[in-house]
C-alpha cells in the first residue's frame, strides 16, 4: 500500500521512513497537538478506538486513511490498543517546530507492548503482569508493574507450557518467532509473541535484554533479582483444571462466581495479587501449611486487632505499582506522596499485630519509615501533576529553594516598593509599574506629568496619553525575577528527582516490606472470610482419608443465602465415590466442593465445612462438563478424552480426581464402555480418591467387583402431584430412577413431547432390556476392558438374561423406591 517514494509528500516520506522500522507496531505519529495514526494502523485502530476514519490528500487519486486524536488524551488509547495485544510505538516531533528548517524532525521515543504497559493504574490491580521466556532448563517471568521476578526450573517443555498457562502472562519473548515451539503448542491463552534475538543468552537474560531495549534505565532498577520458585512441591492444578472448577473466573470469563470472587477479602491490591498466587500453587508441606492455619487462628482470637488491622490495610496503596510508576517517565509529586502514605500505613497495620504475626522488624520496615518520613518533608501533598513548574517542594525544606520561591512569588510587592520609591523621587503620584508581554515590566507616566520623567528613564513606548520607560533597576529586578522562577523550577526538579532516585535505590527494602504486608493481608483476610462464612481450619492426616462434615461449595453458598444444603462427605483410603442420579441433583456441585475445599485447605486457608480432616493431596485433576474448545476445531469428545488421557498419565495414588459424566460424548454405548474403562483403569491402577459423577446407571453394580466403590446419589423428592424436588442431599447407594423427562419437563418441554417421551420410555423398557455391566472379572470378546485380573470367566455382553433383568432400567423402575432419611 506504500506509494512509491518519488510521489510522497517530505512528511508521508518522513512517516514511511519511521514506519519501515516498526511494521509490527501500531505507530501514533505527532503532528502538532495531535498524534495521527495512517494506512493500515488508522484502519485497525478506528474500528478498536472507535474513531472517525478520514482521508488525508482526499483529492488525490490514492488516498491516505488517516484518524487521530489529541497528545494530552494518549493514555486511553494506547491501553486499548495494548490490551488488544497490539505493540505501540510513539513518534514525538523531537525539534522545536519553530526553530525547524523545513519539516520537523520527528522520532520513535517510546515503544510499548502488552507487557510494557503504559499506565499500571488502568490494569486489573488484582492480577500480576507478566512477560515470561524460556530456554532449555527454566522458565523466567518479570512483572514490569511491580519489579517482580522469579523462575521456574524445568527441563521439560510441556512442564514449562503449563506454568505459562497458569500464571497471568501477556507476553512472551522467544528467540526466534519462526521456528519456536509456541507454534508447535497448543496454548490455552493467546500471547503477544515477541522476539529477541541472541542464542547465547539463557531465559532470564533475554527477558532483561528485551526489557532493557525498551524501557528507561530507572525502571530497571526497580527490577529485583530473579528469585526461584518451586512447584514440584506445591499441589498441581493445570489450566483445565483452573478453569473447570472456576477458580479465577466463571465459565463467562467473568472474576464473580469464581472462588477467587467468592474468598477474596482482601484489603490492598498487592495483597489480592499474593491470594491469586497462593491460589495457583496451593502447598504440600504440612509444616507450611500449618503455619499459616495458625496464623489466621491468631488473628482470629485477636478480633480488635484484626478489624484495625483490615481497617489500615484499606487505606494502604500499592506499593509495589507505585514503585513501578515512580520509575516511569510520567511520575510526580504526589505518587511520592502516595507511596510515603502507604509505608506508613502498611508498618502502622505491622505494628498493630506485632505480638503474634511479625514479631521483630526486619531492617528494612526502619529504612523504608525512614524514607516515608524524608518523602513528607520534603514533598506537597498537593504538588501539581507537571514536576517542570515547581509547586513540588515544602516550604522550610531548603532556605536556598525559599528564597528562589519569595522572589519570584513576591515579585509583587517587590515592584509596588519600587513604584513606591519611583513616586516619591520623581514626585509623580500617578506614576506606575506595570507589565506586559512585550516589555516585561515597564514604568508608565500620564503626559501631564511627562516633563518631570528624569533623565536616567529610558523611553521605550508612546502613547496618546502616556510614556512608558524602563529603567536599569527595573531591569535588574525583572532579570532577578525571572531567573528566580526558573532557577526555582530547576531547584524543585532537581530536589524532586533526587529524592526520586534515592527511593528507585531503596526499591528492594520498599518491596520487602510490601511483601510483609501483602502476606498480612491474605492471612487476616482468611480469618475474616473464616469467621464472616463459618469455615473451619481442617486437620491434615498423614493417612489417605478425607471427611467433610457439613460441607458447602463456597461459591453457591455465597449465591443462594441460607438455602444451600450442608452435606457430609467421606473417603476412605483408595475409596472411589461413584455419583448417579439425575441432572440437576446437585452432583457436580458436591464434587466441585470437594475439590474447592482441597485447594483452600491446601492454601493454608480454612474450609467451608463444620469439620474437615483430609489428606494432603499432591493434585486435582478434572474432568468436568462441555468444553469451550468448540471453537478451536476439538469437538467435545475429543476434548473430553484428551483430558482424561492427560489425568490419567498424570495422576498418583495421591492425586484427587473428579470425573464428571465421562463418556458422555459419544453415543450412549460406546459412552458407557469407556466410563467403565476409564473407571476400572483407576480403581485398580491409580488406587487414589476418585469422584465420578455419571448418568450410565449400570455403572453402579461395579461396587459388586470393587470393594472401593461407594454408590451414592442425591436426594430426590417424588411429589403427590407427579412433580420432583431436588432435594441435594447426598444418600448412601445407587440412584433410583431416570428423571430425564421430569427434569425436562420442569424446563418447560412442552407436555405434549414429555407425555409421547414417557409413552416412548415405557415401551423401551418393556421391549428391551438396558445394557448391563460386565463385572471386572468377567472379561469378554465384545468389549475389550482389559483387566489385568486372572481369575476371570468368560461372559458376553446380553449372555446371561438373569444378569441383564437385574440391572435393566425396566427392573430399576419396578422396584425404585427413595431412600427417606
Ligand atoms: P448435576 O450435576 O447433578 O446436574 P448441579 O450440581 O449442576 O447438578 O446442580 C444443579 C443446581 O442445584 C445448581 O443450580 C446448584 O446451584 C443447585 N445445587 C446443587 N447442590 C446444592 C445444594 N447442596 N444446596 C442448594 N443448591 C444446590
Amino acid at each position: 500500500m506504500a506509494k512509491k517514494a518519488g510521489e510522497l509528500t517530505p512528511l508521508m516520506k518522513q512517516y514511511w521512513e519511521i514506519k519501515s522500522l516498526h511494521q509490527d507496531k501500531i505507530v501514533l505519529f505527532r503532528m502538532g497537538d495531535f498524534y495521527e495514526l495512517f494506512y493500515d494502523d488508522a484502519i485497525r485502530a478506528s474500528a478498536l478506538l472507535g474513531l472517525t476514519l478520514t482521508q488525508r490528500n482526499k483529492k488525490a487519486e490514492d488516498q491516505t486513511p488517516m484518524c487521530g486524536f489529541p497528545h494530552h488524551a494518549v493514555a486511553g488509547p494506547i491501553n486499548k490498543l495494548l490490551a488488544a495485544g497490539h505493540k505501540v510505538a510513539i513518534c514525538d516531533q523531537v525539534e522545536d517546530p519553530a526553530l525547524a528548517k523545513g519539516i520537523v524532525k520527528r522520532a520513535i521515543t517510546r515503544i510499548l507492548t502488552p507487557g510494557m504497559v503504559y499506565d499500571s493504574e488502568t490494569l486489573d490491580q488484582t492480577k500480576a503482569h507478566y512477560i515470561a521466556a524460556l530456554d532449555n532448563h527454566r522458565i523466567s517471568f518479570i512483572d514490569i508493574t511491580t519489579g517482580e521476578s522469579f523462575y521456574f526450573k524445568s527441563d521439560v517443555l510441556s512442564e514449562k507450557i503449563k506454568l505459562l498457562d497458569v500464571l497471568p502472562v501477556v507476553e512472551i519473548v522467544v528467540q526466534d518467532k519462526e521456528d519456536s515451539w509456541i507454534n508447535q503448542y497448543h496454548l490455552t491463552r493467546s500471547y503477544v509473541v515477541s522476539e529477541y534475538k541472541d542464542e547465547t543468552l539463557t531465559a532470564d537474560e533475554r527477558l532483561l535484554a528485551y526489557i532493557r531495549s525498551l524501557a528507561n534505565t530507572e525502571l530497571m532498577q526497580i527490577l529485583r533479582p530473579f528469585v526461584e520458585k518451586e512447584f514440584e512441591h506445591r499441589l498441581h492444578l493445570s489450566q483445565t483444571t483452573l478453569r473447570h472448577l472456576e477458580i479465577f473466573s466463571n465459565y463467562k470469563n467473568e472474576t464473580e462466581g469464581s472462588l477467587f470472587g467468592a474468598i477474596n477479602r482482601t484489603k490492598t491490591s498487592a495483597g489480592a495479587r499474593l491470594l491469586r498466587q497462593w491460589m495457583s500453587f496451593p502447598l504440600r508441606n504440612k509444616t507450611q501449611i500449618e503455619k499459616r492455619y495458625d496464623q489466621v487462628e491468631q488473628f482470629r482470637e485477636h478480633m480488635m486487632e484484626l478489624k484495625k488491622v483490615r481497617e489500615v490495610l484499606a487505606g494502604m496503596g500499592d506499593v509495589e505499582r507505585r514503585l513501578g510508576k515512580i520509575a516511569q517517565p510520567q511520575c510526580h509529586g504526589r505518587d511520592l506522596v502516595s507511596l510515603a502514605d502507604s509505608v506508613e500505613a502498611g508498618v502502622s497495620a505491622l505494628k498493630w499485630c506485632s505480638t503474634f504475626f511479625i514479631k521483630n522488624f526486619p531492617a528494612a520496615v526502619e529504612t523504608s519509615i525512614a524514607l516515608a518520613e524524608r518523602i513528607k518533608a520534603r514533598i506537597n501533598e498537593d504538588a501539581p501533576l507537571s514536576v517542570r513548574q515547581g509547586h513540588i517542594i515544602k516550604k522550610g525544606f531548603s532556605a536556598e529553594l525559599d528564597e528562589l520561591i519569595d522572589l519570584s512569588t513576591n515579585a509583587h510587592e517587590l515592584i509596588a516598593n519600587l513604584e513606591k520609591a519611583e513616586k516619591e523621587k520623581t514626585g509623580i503620584p500617578s506614576l506606575k509599574v506595570r507589565y506586559n508581554n512585550v516589555f516585561g515590566y515597564y514604568i508608565e507616566i500620564t503626559n501631564v506629568h511627562k516633563d518631570k520623567a528624569p533623565a536616567h528613564y529610558q523611553r521605550k513606548q508612546t502613547l496618546a496619553n502616556a510614556e512608558r520607560y524602563c529603567t536599569d533597576e527595573l531591569i535588574e529586578l525583572e532579570k532577578k525575577v525571572l531567573s528566580a522562577q526558573v532557577k526555582r523550577f530547576e531547584m524543585e526538579f532537581t530536589l524532586f528527582d533526587e529524592l526520586r532516585r534515592e527511593i528507585l535505590s531503596q526499591s528492594a527494602d520498599l518491596m520487602s516490606l510490601a511483601q510483609m504486608c501483602s502476606e498480612l493481608d491474605v492471612i487476616s483476610s482468611f480469618a475474616w472470610l473464616s469467621l464472616e462464612e463459618s469455615y473451619c481450619r481442617p486437620t491434615l492426616l498423614n493417612e489417605r482419608c478425607l471427611k467433610l462434615e457439613s460441607s458447602r461449595h463456597p461459591v453457591v453458598e455465597q449465591f443462594t443465602r441460607g438455602k444451600f444444603v450442608a452435606n457430609t462427605i467421606e473417603l476412605k483410603e483408595e475409596e472411589c465415590l461413584l455419583l448417579t442420579g439425575p441432572n440437576m441433583a446437585g452432583k457436580s456441585t458436591l464434587m466441585r466442593q470437594v475439590a474447592l475445599a482441597v485447594i483452600m485447605a491446601q492454601m493454608g486457608c480454612y474450609v467451608s465445612a463444620s469439620k474437615a480432616e483430609m489428606a494432603i493431596y499432591d493434585a486435582v485433576y478434572t474432568r468436568i462438563g462441555a468444553s469451550d474448545q468448540l471453537s478451536e476445531g476439538l469437538s467435545t469428545f475429543m476434548v473430553e478424552m484428551t483430558e482424561t488421557a492427560q489425568m490419567l498419565k498424570s495422576a498418583t495414588k495421591n492425586s484427587l480426581l473428579i470425573l464428571d459424566e465421562v463418556g458422555r460424548g459419544t453415543a450412549t454405548f460406546d459412552g458407557m464402555c469407556l466410563a467403565q474403562a476409564i473407571l476400572e483403569f483407576i480403581l485398580q491402577n491409580l488406587k487414589n480418591h476418585v469422584f465420578f459423577a455419571t448418568h450410565y446407571h449400570e455403572l453402579t453394580s461395579l461396587d459388586q467387583s470393587f470393594a472401593q466403590i461407594k454408590n451414592a446419589h442425591m436426594k430426590v423428592l417424588d411429589k403427590t402431584d407427579g412433580q420432583i424436588e431436588f432435594l441435594h442431599v447426598l444418600m448412601a447407594g445407587p440412584a433410583g430412577q431416570s428423571y430425564g423427562v421430569k427434569v425436562a419437563e420442569l424446563a418447560g418441554i412442552p407436555k405434549e413431547i414429555t407425555v409421547r417421551a414417557e409413552a416412548l420410555l415405557s415401551s423401551v423398557e418393556r421391549n428391551q432390556p438396558t445394557a448391563m455391566v460386565i463385572h471386572a472379572e468377567a472379561p469378554t470378546e465384545v468389549v475389550n476392558v482389559n483387566l489385568k485380573s486372572s481369575t476371570t470367566k468368560q461372559m458376553s455382553l446380553f449372555d446371561k438374561e438373569e444378569e441383564a433383568k437385574k440391572h435393566s432400567l425396566f427392573e430399576e423402575v419396578k422396584k425404585f423406591s427413595i431412600q427417606k432419611s
